[in-house]
């Protein structure tokens, strides 16, 4: 069979809203993905080739917080000015495949700290409803890395940032980073939360009648977490 080298994508819709930012849509990766959403994947390379598009993510979304500039003397006597880092940064994963991203983000920001949030199904209104939260107690002057893998609905996602801004942090200050997103949930979500960025690796074609996301990959903490 002859050589791609660039991606055949059965996905990715012609508009976007302009808050989303996907991973660069390489061959390379498009391959991790083919590996990840395969239904005969064994579990362990599920993990280290999700593990691999996760770090991508979290790279990409640091590159979506701002600098100031710093200078430095380098070991040849020379004088460097570079930028340094801004302002602090904290995790928060959406209960329970979030947590599988938290590994991704400490390799790259080392001793960050990381709330939690539990969102389920509220059986009697169908809503989405707050079970659980467990945030830094300075969380109002952090920037928020929100993760979870699958943007579907965005029923849990757009839940997470209202109880982070009810917890007082900007919406302009949380970045959401998913590997796979629905353009219904883009649309939902950045409807409701223009100035949130989302970081996604790939946009998938939609929606399925049980709300899984087509192709994608099934269910992703299934996939992580059972042999
Ligand atoms: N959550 C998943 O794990 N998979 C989907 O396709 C949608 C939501």
């Amino acid at each position: 069979m002859a050589a791609i080298n660039a991606p055949t994508s059965q996905t990715c819709p012609a508009s976007v809203p302009p808050s989303v930012f996907t991973l660069p849509q390489t061959a390379q990766l498009e391959a991790l993905y083919t590996i990840i959403r395969d239904k005969d994947t064994p579990r362990g390379d599920f993990l280290f080739y999700s593990d691999r598009i996760i770090r991508l993510l979290v790279e990409e979304g640091l590159n979506h917080l701002p600098v100031i500039p710093k200078t430095v003397q380098t070991p040849t006597g020379v004088t460097y000015e570079g930028v340094g880092f801004e302002g602090k940064i904290c995790g928060v994963s959406i209960l329970r495949a979030g947590e599988a991203m938290e590994a991704g983000l400490r390799e790259v920001c080392r001793s960050v700290r990381i709330g939690k949030i539990l969102i389920q199904r509220d059986e009697e209104t169908a809503q989405p409803k707050l079970f659980y939260s467990k945030f830094p107690q300075d969380i109002a002057s952090r920037y928020v890395l929100l993760l979870d893998p699958m943007l579907a609905t965005g029923g849990s996602a757009i839940k997470a940032v209202e109880v982070l801004k009810e917890h007082g942090v900007p919406e302009e200050r949380i970045i959401f980073i998913n590997l796979i997103s629905s353009p219904e949930g883009l649309r939902n979500f950045c409807a409701k939360f223009p100035q949130t960025r989302v970081i996604t690796g790939w946009i998938d074609k939609g929606l399925n009648e049980k709300a899984y996301i087509i192709p994608g990959l099934g269910d992703f903490g299934e996939r992580r977490y059972c042999e």
